[in-house]
Parts: structure tokens; C-alpha cells; sequence
């Protein structure tokens, strides 16, 4: 059995090279046939030097690609995974907060029969705030996608090979993998483990970022809350039209009174802001349409030491 170990890296050079050798430590250690492929997802620093350096002295085990501009790490970990040739592959961020020693346990699940051995985090040393909002995010995500999402659970898994075909027989440009994870289903299993801090360099998440990622999630699965607008204006208009009737009723009964304009100002605030949300809404599924009908490659080759071949159908 070969392992491969998938590393998206976005200016990582402050860290990966002791990422490096921590893992090939522990690849060593459990005495498995393993391969290391970077993607380089267009770092500006001197993250691809680094690469080719550890290419250089490790030829048979690393493979590396490196993208022509930075292309999110969606896609970095896409072109791993059509670079991967294991029967197993374990994705992994670079700057060490996944845990080298935790591929020993996924190795045993999936030992088990596992297709899918998931590495949940727990949100111990997180910012009060953001952990608060990313579980009240997940319990109302929940409610709207068809696929589960759980908090914590990032990308840090070891995927059998079947699952690794899966999900590289979905061609999507809008990639979110979180719920494509989900989405393939296979004999899934998790286990939790200590949160770690990032070893060196910077996280690349901004709170607008993370918002983004959160629409994302929301809007990539299914046409829901399209629905749910469509219930929103419906109760919206049934109140409308039990109100009118209440004035009407009123007018006969007292005679007219004067109207009221902070009703006029709040319903016409309210319901135009609520257009506008709605009007988003559906432009963000035409933007998807747009994208999708393009059919652009998900990322472009700059360079790599592995057949181009492994790329083909993205523009490589
Ligand atoms: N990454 C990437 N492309 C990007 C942003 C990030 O390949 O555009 C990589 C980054 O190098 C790291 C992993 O994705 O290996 C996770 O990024 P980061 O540590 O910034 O995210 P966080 O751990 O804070 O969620
Ligand atoms: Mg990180």
C-alpha cells in the first residue's frame, strides 16, 4: 500500500521545510510506502524554491506543481488529488497544525475498512467570537444544505482511493470541499484531536473571507434558500393583505384616521432591503450558471516534476 500526502501551499517558506521533515519522520516511522505532492497555489515568496530544493533531495518520494497564480486552495488540493498516485491520500495543511502523528491512527482506521478517516478539531484556543459564530453558523447550515457539515471538521483526512476517484469524477468549477466530502458519501469516521497553533507564517483567512466561505457553503448544495425567500414573501404578502384588510375594516367602523408614515417608512425599508437580499440571492446562482458554462480550467500549471499528463483537462 502507497500513501500520498497532499499539501496545498500558499507562502508557506517560513514553515515547510520543517513540515517537510516532520512528516517523512513519521512516514518513516510507520515504515509506508508514501509520496509527498505539493501544489504551490502561486505563492509570491520563495515557497517553490523551497519545493524544488526538497524535490531535488528527496526525487522517487515528492511531487510538486506549481500554479501560475494563486488559485485557492480549493484548487490546490483538487490538482493533489489528480496528482496523488496512492491508494490512500492524507491532506494536510503546511504549516503544521495537522498533526504529522495523527496519519498513524488514520492508517488504522482505514485499515478497518474506512473509506474516509476524518480528523475533527476541537476549537480549544480559538477566539471566543469566532468559535461562537462558526457554531451557530453550522447549526443553521445545517438546516438549509442536504449535505452534513460539521464544526471543526476541516480538510484534514485520509481518503481511500475510491473516494479520491469520486471525487474527482465531480467537475465543478465552484468547488466546496467540505460538502463534496459529505456529498460522496463512502464509509466515513471521525475522530477528534487537540487544536494546534499555526507553527510560523500568517493565516490567510480574513473575517470577509470567512463570511465568503459561508455563503459559499450555503448556496453550493441546493436552490433552498432561493425556497425559503419564496416563503418569506409569501408570509410577508399574507400579512400585508390581513393588515389592509384590518385598516379597511377600521376606516368603516371609526371613520379615517390619520395615517401613519413610520409604518410606511418600515415597511418600505424593510421589504426593499429584503429585495435586495432576495435579488443577490438569485444573481449569486446566475454568477454560479456564468462560471460554471465558462468551463475554465479549476488552475494553471506554472511548473512540476510529475507528468503533465496527470493534469489533463486543466489547462496544464
Ligand atoms: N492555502 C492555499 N491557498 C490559499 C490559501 C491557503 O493553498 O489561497 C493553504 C495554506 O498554505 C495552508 C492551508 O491552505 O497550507 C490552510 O491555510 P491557512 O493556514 O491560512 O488557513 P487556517 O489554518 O487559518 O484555516
Ligand atoms: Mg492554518
Amino acid at each position: 500500500m502507497r500513501l500520498s500526502v497532499i499539501v496545498p501551499c500558499y507562502n508557506e517558506e517560513d514553515v515547510i521545510d520543517l513540515f517537510d521533515v516532520r512528516v517523512r519522520a513519521t512516514l518513516t516511522e510507520l515504515a509506508i510506502d508514501h509520496e509527498l505532492c505539493y501544489v504551490d497555489d502561486g505563492s509570491s515568496d520563495a515557497t517553490l524554491e523551497h519545493l524544488r530544493a526538497l524535490a531535488e533531495k528527496n526525487p522517487e518520494t515528492t511531487r510538486y506543481v506549481s500554479f501560475s497564480r494563486n488559485f485557492g486552495k480549493e484548487a490546490g488540493m483538487l490538482a493533489g488529488l489528480r496528482e496523488a498516485t496512492g491508494d490512500a491520500v492524507v491532506i494536510m495543511d503546511a504549516d503544521l497544525q495537522h498533526p504529522p502523528e495523527l496519519i498513524a491512527r488514520m492508517l488504522e482506521l482505514h485499515a478497518r475498512g474506512h473509506d474516509q478517516v476524518v480528523a475533527r478539531r476541537t476549537r480549544e484556543g480559538d477566539k471566543f467570537v469566532r468559535s461562537l459564530l462558526s457554531k451557530t453558523y453550522y447549526k443553521f447550515i445545517n438546516r438549509m444544505v442536504d449535505v452534513e457539515l460539521t464544526d471543526g471538521v476541516g480538510d484534514f483526512r485520509l481518503l481511500s482511493r475510491a473516494a479520491v476517484d469520486a471525487l474527482l469524477s465531480l467537475p465543478e468549477y465552484n468547488r466546496f470541499s467540505k460538502g463534496l466530502f459529505s456529498w460522496i458519501g463512502f464509509d466515513t469516521v471521525t475522530f477528534d484531536y487537540q487544536n494546534v497553533a499555526r507553527e510560523a507564517g500568517a493565516t490567510k483567512w480574513r473575517f470577509s473571507s470567512l463570511l465568503n466561505y459561508g455563503l459559499d457553503g450555503l448556496i453550493s448544495f441546493n436552490s433552498r434558500p432561493l425556497r425559503l425567500g419564496i416563503h418569506v414573501g409569501l408570509t410577508l404578502t399574507v400579512l400585508a393583505g390581513l393588515y389592509a384588510a384590518w385598516i379597511t375594516g377600521e376606516a368603516i367602523v371609526d371613520g379615517i384616521d390619520t395615517p401613519g408614515y413610520v409604518t410606511l417608512l418600515v415597511a418600505i425599508v424593510g421589504l426593499g432591503g429584503l429585495q435586495m437580499v432576495m435579488l443577490g440571492l438569485v444573481g449569486e446562482y446566475i454568477g454560479r450558471i456564468y462560471y460554471e458554462s465558462k468551463r475554465r480550467p479549476h488552475f494553471l500549471v506554472k511548473e512540476t516534476n510529475v507528468p503533465r499528463d496527470a493534469f489533463r483537462g486543466s489547462g496544464a
